[in-house]
């Protein structure tokens, strides 16, 4: 849009203001009524790649791999209704019908004395449609890729695991690994359906085996983060607790997917789901335990910051993004 368009958008929505009905612009042009705006170049969208805050004694640092967009949510939400109830959802939350996005935003918490990232992003096959830019924001954050001392991994989506190689070398070059035993020992066991996220395992995960621990639901990853289980969108998918100075927060990964359709509607089916029922009642248990908890969520696929609350409405669940609850003191 040139600057012509945009001055005349602009002289349109003041008139509407003044109660002036659009036959009244002609007589309002060349009038000086309303000066030309400076002419400065459009520099395209511009966003936020990292947000930092405290939690108790833990720094919190929510880090951004970007985002996808994608036709739908419906069939990819919303499996087992009809693309208008979807619409009618999407409508009801000023959101379009048709199209939608996906963000990444994976977490990183300094503890005090350790520095533990969850979640690696989609890594370097990402770039091309926009995503994979973790260790960019990781950078901008002020932080190097050899500070991390432990990479949690919440399942084995390529979204999740598709950093931990850059250049086919460990992108957190001196880190320990954890995730679920469950979740390993089905993508790397009979079970698993071939496709991108087995092959991922192969490559990403299986050669740094043995710098892994496997989680049980309720174990400790560090002091003040505990596992867990959050089985349905994958077999081994856990979500996990953090915990410090008697603050809580709850990183629920991919329990949800689209902060409308996933709490609005947690019984609509998803995709990306691998056992539908089973993702569904996760969904409900951990997003009533958030709700009741009042506890502060980071989901990966929120809007970014991904960082909000769980609030329940008559119905279900409704996301409420964090807006300065971290930063008065
Ligand atoms: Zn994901």
């Amino acid at each position: 849009m040139d600057g012509s368009a945009n001055d005349t958008r602009l002289t349109r929505r003041r008139a509407l203001q003044l109660g002036l009905g659009a036959a009244a612009l002609p007589a309002l042009a060349g009038t000086g009524a309303f000066p030309a705006a400076a002419s400065a170049p459009m520099l395209g969208p511009a966003r936020p790649d990292h947000y930092r805050f405290r939690m108790g004694g833990f720094e919190c640092t929510l880090l951004s791999d970007g985002a996808v967009q994608l036709d739908g949510p419906h069939p990819i939400f919303g499996q087992n209704v009809s693309e208008e109830e979807m619409a009618k959802l999407m409508a009801a939350n000023f959101l379009p019908r048709s199209r939608f996005e996906i963000a990444f935003t994976p977490l990183l918490v300094n503890t005090g004395s350790e520095l533990v990232l969850f979640d690696t992003g989609n890594g370097p096959a990402g770039r091309k449609r926009g995503a994979g830019r973790l260790l960019a924001s990781l950078k901008n954050a002020g932080y190097a890729a050899d500070q991390v001392d432990v990479v949690v991994i919440t399942h084995c989506h390529p979204d999740h695991i598709g950093g931990l190689l850059e250049a086919a070398l460990p992108a957190f070059p001196k880190a320990r690994y954890a995730i679920a035993r469950k979740e390993y020992d089905f993508w790397t066991g009979g079970d698993a359906p071939e496709g991108r996220s087995r092959v991922l395992v192969r490559r990403n995960v299986v050669p740094l085996a043995e710098k892994f621990t496997f989680l049980e639901p309720d174990d400790p990853v560090v002091a003040g983060i505990q596992a867990i289980e959050a089985f349905g969108h994958t077999p081994g998918h856990m979500a996990f607790l953090l915990e410090s100075d008697g603050e809580f927060m709850l990183l629920f990964a991919d329990t949800t997917n689209h902060f409308v359709a996933s709490l609005q509607k947690p019984d609509w089916h998803v995709r990306f789901d691998m056992d539908k029922e089973k993702a569904a009642a996760t969904r409900k248990r951990i997003l009533e335990m958030a709700a009741r908890e009042r506890w502060p969520v980071t989901g990966y696929h929120m809007p970014f910051p991904a960082v909000g609350y769980i609030e329940k409405t008559a119905s279900a669940y409704r996301w409420v993004p964090a807006s300065y609850q971290f930063s008065v003191v």
